[in-house]
C-alpha cells in the first residue's frame, strides 16, 4: 500500500519551498532558490538508497534504480520539474488539507473571501469523498509539478521497499525552469541513459498525452512615417493603421478563444505602437505540421501583400520555431504509450488520451532523442490561487509508475 499520510507529508514538504522561476533571468536555474528543493531531492534520493544520484551545475537532479531482474530490460525514465510558474506567487504556500470533500464550496481565504467553488470549477465534483489539498487563496499551490515529483519519489521508494516487484533499470530526472520553457534545454539525455521516459506533468487523473502543438513565435514590425500632423497630407504613414489592417486580415476565428481539440490558431499576445512604429507579437500553434507551415506562410503572404501597396516595405516579420509535436517521435515507438495505457487500466484508472494544446518538456526531450509522453500528475487549475490536487490522484499516479516499471520488465522477458 502507498500510504496516504506519507504522500501528503512529502508533497507539503516540497510545496512549502519557494521555487518560482524567472523568465527575465539568463542563468540556469533561473532563480537561486530552486537549488533549495533540488538539493533536498538529491539528499532524499540518496537516503532512500537510489544509485548514481547526481546534481549538475544547472541543478538537474538524476538518479538510477538498478534492475532487479536477470534479463535485459531497456532503461526507462520518469521526469518532473521542480520550479513553479512566475504567473502567480509561490512564496509562503500554506496548503490546506480538505478531508472527505463534501462537494460544496471550499473557503480558501475567509478574510479575502476567496472561494473554490464547484459552480465554477465543476471538475471538483468528481472528487467528492476524497482528500483535496488546496491553497490558502494567496498563492499558487505548486502541484504543477511537485505532485509529479512526489509521485516519482514515492514510486521509487516503494519499489526499493518491495523487491518482490520485478523491474528493469529506472531513471529519475528532476529539472528546473520548465515553466519558462527551459526545462529540457540543458537536460543531458545521454547521461540520463533511458531509452524512453514519461513526464509526470499532466493534469487530471487518467490523462495520457503524446501529441502537442507545433509552435512558433512571430515578431511583426510595422514601419510608419511621422510628420507634423498639421502638414501631413500625403506624407504621413501611420504604422498603427497598417498594423490594424494586418490584424484584421488574419482569420478572426482562428484564435485561442474560438478553437479547441486539434484546431490551430494565430494568437496576438502583444501590441505596442506609435505613428512611426508598431510592434505585434503573435504565437502560432497547430498540431498538424503542414497546417503549421501554412499558417506561417499566411502571415508572410499577408505582409507581402500589404508591402506591395506601399512604396517601401512597411511590414517586417521574423518567425521563430519554438517546439514541435512529439507525435512524430512517439508514433514509431508506440509501445511506450501502450505500456502506460495498460498500466493505468491495471490500477483502475480510465486513460484519457488527448492532444495537448500547449507544449511539454516531453516534446523537447522527444526531439532530443528521448521519446517522452506525458502522464497525469493529478492537479487542477495550475498557475493560480485555485490550484488543487486530490491525494487519491497522486496515489494512483504513483501506482501507475510502479506498474509501468513492472509491465516493461514483463514485456522484455523472453
Ligand atoms: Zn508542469
Amino acid at each position: 500500500m502507498i500510504e496516504k499520510q506519507h504522500i501528503i507529508n512529502r508533497f507539503v514538504s516540497y510545496v512549502t519551498i519557494d521555487t518560482e522561476s524567472d523568465p527575465a533571468s539568463d542563468s540556469t536555474p533561473s532563480t537561486k532558490k530552486q537549488w533549495d528543493l533540488a538539493n533536498k531531492l538529491a539528499d532524499e534520493l540518496k537516503e532512500m538508497g537510489m544509485s548514481d544520484v547526481t546534481i549538475d551545475e544547472n541543478a538537474y537532479v538524476m538518479a538510477t534504480l538498478p534492475s532487479n531482474v536477470d534479463h535485459e530490460v531497456p532503461a526507462i525514465g520518469f521526469v518532473s520539474h521542480f520550479d513553479t510558474s512566475p504567473d502567480f506567487t509561490g512564496a509562503n504556500v500554506k496548503p490546506q488539507i480538505i478531508e472527505n470533500y463534501d462537494g460544496k464550496d471550499i473557503v480558501l481565504n475567509k478574510a479575502e473571501d476567496i472561494i473554490l467553488s464547484p459552480d465554477y470549477f465543476d471538475d471538483l465534483l468528481q472528487y467528492k469523498g476524497q482528500t483535496l489539498i488546496t491553497t490558502d487563496g494567496t498563492t499558487l499551490l505548486g502541484a504543477d509539478d511537485k505532485a509529479g515529483i512526489t509521485e516519482i519519489m514515492s514510486a521509487v521508494e516503494y519499489l526499493i521497499q518491495h523487491p518482490e516487484i520485478k523491474h528493469g533499470p529506472i531513471k529519475v530526472g528532476f529539472t528546473p525552469d520548465e515553466e519558462i520553457g527551459r526545462g529540457a534545454h540543458k537536460f543531458d539525455v545521454e547521461k540520463f541513459g533511458a531509452e524512453w521516459a514519461y513526464t509526470m506533468d499532466g493534469s487530471q487523473i487518467g490523462e495520457l498525452e503524446y501529441e502537442n502543438f507545433n509552435a512558433a513565435g512571430a515578431d511583426v514590425t510595422v514601419k510608419g512615417k511621422i510628420v507634423h500632423p498639421g502638414y501631413a497630407k500625403g506624407k504621413m504613414i501611420n504604422s498603427m493603421y497598417i498594423a490594424q489592417d494586418f490584424i484584421n486580415s488574419l482569420p478572426r476565428l482562428e484564435t485561442p478563444e474560438h478553437t479547441e481539440g486539434r484546431q490551430g490558431f494565430f494568437h496576438l499576445t502583444q501590441i505596442s505602437g506609435k505613428v512611426e512604429e508598431t510592434n505585434l507579437h503573435y504565437i502560432i500553434r497547430d498540431h498538424d505540421k503542414e497546417h503549421f507551415e501554412a499558417r506561417k506562410k499566411v502571415m508572410l503572404d499577408l505582409a507581402a501583400e500589404i508591402n506591395a501597396q506601399h512604396e517601401k516595405e512597411v511590414i517586417l516579420i521574423e518567425i521563430k520555431d519554438q517546439y514541435f509535436n512529439m507525435r512524430e517521435k512517439v508514433e514509431p515507438v508506440m509501445h511506450i504509450v501502450d505500456i502506460a495505457e495498460n498500466a493505468m487500466k491495471a490500477v483502475d484508472v480510465e486513460p484519457i488520451i488527448k492532444p495537448i494544446r500547449g507544449g511539454t518538456d516531453g516534446s523537447q526531450l522527444s526531439f532530443m532523442g528521448l521519446p517522452c509522453p506525458n502522464i497525469f500528475a493529478g492537479g487542477h487549475n495550475f498557475h493560480g490561487r485555485y490550484e488543487y490536487v486530490p491525494v487519491e490522484s497522486m496515489i494512483k499516479a504513483t501506482q501507475v509508475i510502479v506498474k509501468i516499471a513492472e509491465l516493461t520488465a514483463e514485456k522484455y522477458k523472453s
